[in-house]
């Protein structure tokens, strides 16, 4: 079982970036790191949360 995120879940419906990890934290860590170099977006505690909402066992 692992963690995934995809930008298009959180209406980055251009960006097809998908993530996996075991942990939230590990998971958060890419997601930040692609969110500032490719969107140039810095994650605040309110865009994180919503992050998290979005994110799917797999
Ligand atoms: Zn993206």
């Amino acid at each position: 079982m692992a963690l995934e995120f995809r930008c298009a879940n959180v209406g980055v419906t251009d960006c097809r970036a998908s993530f996996k990890a075991d942990t939230a934290e590990d998971l958060l860590a890419q997601v930040a790191a692609h969110a500032e170099k490719v969107h140039d977006v810095a994650l605040n505690d309110t865009l994180v949360n919503y992050a998290l909402t979005t994110v799917v066992e797999r």
